[in-house]
């Protein structure tokens, strides 16, 4: 399989590889301000996050710390219930930290708030959420996200981290799927 086959796959580009380095490199200016002069620990949420901790952390271009964790979220069918097991913690101990957890899209927002509250609980000096992409449901759950890239309406996209079946997040652009893959 080539790369163009992949791409082939997509029915429409949302967001290409450029307009995603342009927004990281908004956010990243954003975020340097914020923090400036301060200590700085950006947590990755394995696995769809990969590509933006990438980007994002070189794009911010001073010093920080990069950990991660990956999480599994039970629920019925392709959405989040809020019931959060980790599957691998921090090798970091985050108390007095900054934290910035760097997510690529949310959905429900039930991860992230489940996450949000357990790294609030071991004393870090403050915890904040960078994302991607955000889907509206997420306005329905009392999480509060400092860093946005866009909000997109609720479809289901691939690329850039973000996967379908697995397959997909070593897309460089942001899409939707033909149908014909479902099928
Ligand atoms: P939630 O915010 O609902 O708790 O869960 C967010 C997680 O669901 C994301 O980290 C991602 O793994 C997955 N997810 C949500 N929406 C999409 C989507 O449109 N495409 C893909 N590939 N994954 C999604
Ligand atoms: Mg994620
Ligand atoms: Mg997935």
């Amino acid at each position: 399989m080539d790369a163009a086959d992949v791409e082939g796959d997509l029915v429409e580009i949302l967001f290409t590889e450029a307009e995603i380095q342009d927004k990281l490199a908004e956010m990243a200016a954003r975020i340097r301000a914020d923090y400036e002069g301060e200590d700085l620990l950006l947590v990755g949420v394995l696995r769809g996050a990969v590509m933006v901790m990438a980007d994002l952390s070189r794009a911010l271009d001073r010093h920080l710390e990069m950990d991660w964790m990956a999480v599994s979220s039970y629920g019925s069918g392709t959405k989040s219930s809020g019931v959060v097991r980790i599957l691998k913690d921090l090798d970091t101990d985050i108390s007095g930290r900054n934290v910035l957890i760097v997510d690529e899209i949310i959905d429900t927002g039930l991860t992230l708030s489940w996450l949000v509250s357990n790294l609030s609980s071991r004393n870090p000096r403050s915890v904040r959420v960078a994302t991607l992409l955000r889907k509206p449901e997420a306005g329905k759950v009392d999480l509060d996200v400092a860093y946005v890239g866009w909000d997109i309406p609720d479809e289901f996209v691939v690329g850039y981290g973000l996967d379908f079946a697995e397959r997909y997040r070593n897309l460089r652009d942001v899409g939707t799927l033909a149908p014909h893959v479902y099928s």
